[in-house]
């Protein structure tokens, strides 16, 4: 009989303005179920993170990363937060160092994301590749993301972290990033500059690119929200000629090989020093290697950890189902920044009404599923609920216990 995976969730509501309903407690009895216990003394713990870029400071917070570090740290494991060389590089500027994270901070595929080790892969069209040395040095895996939508697949979570934080740039960008173009979705032969040029111009996203290099034409899948299911206005100015078309097979090679890259990444630990942790605070619309604010558009929801892949993932995104989109700030947006579906109540995860119904979020933890990463059932154990905390007794004073400098 298989065992249905646990996830555990902290929510961002309490019942008491009480330290023992705070966030770093949820978080804190998150890690006690989690079991860091399979940490051996000296274990090296990558503790993986999107640091962010530039002014972005939308990532998780140095706070609670502390929290986890110390919690490493108990089991007598020597933590070490990592991200791709860049963002390790000017991590300092949104608050993290070495002091405030309380353990190193290195570049996961070295200063010159040369450390990498060539990982043949079992996807079409895709021979290897190149994962992130420092990360296959570790003993344990605590994949520590921020849950964000993404342009891509348009969800970034515990599989994305991994999947593409886990790979050096060329593999990143170009491999990963890349692999939409695979499929192909008109006759290059017919393509011309002038013909694209039609294609663009009517285009909402700016999505069709001609490469002037190149001399190559080819649709920025990121952008492209597939017009919200309604009429493709680039394949409508297309008229046939090039057989231009917006297929569902471009969005899904892009997350199936998110789903081969994080398996990759974890059939290099032991199972059982394996940990996820999604926060879902900030959660915006894009991913945090923007390196800018950006609004909020779902509200905080909460600390969501497990040991599945799959589960934390599939939960996040119900969870994220159930919060729906903040209407009265998506409302304030721009459609120059990202149109939303004008029907918000078709049957759509809040992902697809901002990126498009093709970009199912589920379709990695799909594709994870049926490589063995998980399990898309779960249970889920919410702890210190507002119910619970709300029936807990106040302590009589809270507030200043520190020291005080008064
Ligand atoms: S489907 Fe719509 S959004 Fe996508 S490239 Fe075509 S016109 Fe642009």
């Amino acid at each position: 009989m298989t065992t249905i995976p646990e996830v555990y969730y902290g929510s961002n509501i309490s019942g008491r303005p009480s330290m023992f309903a705070n966030m770093t407690k949820k978080l804190d009895k998150i890690l006690e179920l989690l079991d860091l216990s399979t940490i051996e003394k000296k274990d090296k713990v990558a503790v993986k993170m999107h640091l962010g870029f530039n002014e972005g400071y939308q990532t998780v917070p140095v706070f609670f990363v502390r929290r986890v570090v110390e919690a490493i740290k108990k089991q007598g494991g020597f933590p070490f937060v990592t991200d791709n060389p860049t963002a390790v590089y000017n991590a300092v500027y949104r608050g993290y160092t070495q002091e405030t994270c309380g353990c190193p901070i290195i570049p996961i595929a070295g200063v010159k994301d040369g450390y990498v080790t060539k990982k043949e892969v079992d996807i079409e069209g895709i021979e290897s590749l190149d994962a992130a040395g420092a990360l296959l040095d570790a003993d344990v895996l605590v994949n520590l993301t921020h849950s964000k939508g993404h342009g891509s697949c348009s969800y970034g979570g515990a599989f994305k972290n991994i999947a593409l934080g886990g790979y050096s740039g060329p593999t990143r960008w170009q491999t990963i990033h890349g692999v939409v173009q695979r499929d192909s979705y008109f006759d290059e032969e017919k393509m011309t500059k002038e013909h694209l040029e039609k294609l663009k111009e009517v285009c909402p996203r700016n999505a069709p690119a001609w490469d002037d290099k190149k001399k190559k034409a080819s649709l920025v899948f990121y952008e492209c929200d597939q017009c919200h299911g309604g009429e493709k206005l680039c394949v409508k100015a297309d008229e046939g000629k090039t057989g231009w078309s917006v297929n569902p097979e471009n969005f899904n090679s892009f997350q199936e090989l998110m789903a081969v890259a994080a398996k990759t990444i974890l059939d290099s630990f032991d199972a059982a020093k394996i940990f996820h942790l999604n926060f879902l605070l900030d959660i915006t619309a894009f991913c945090d290697c923007y390196g800018m604010s950006m609004p909020a558009i779902i509200d905080d929801i909460g600390i969501v950890g497990s040991k599945d892949i799959v589960a934390v993932d599939t939960a996040s995104l119900d969870l994220i189902a159930e919060q729906g989109l903040n209407e009265s700030v998506i409302r304030k947006i721009p459609e120059q920044y990202m149109r939303v579906n004008p029907d918000l109540s078709t049957k759509l995860h809040p992902w697809q009404l901002i990126h498009g119904p093709l970009k199912d979020p589920y379709n990695v933890t799909k594709y994870g599923e049926a490589r063995g990463l998980g399990s898309s059932k779960y249970k889920l154990i919410e702890v210190l609920s507002a119910e619970e905390t709300a029936a807990m007794e106040p302590p009589k004073h809270t507030f200043e216990s520190g020291p005080s400098f008064f």
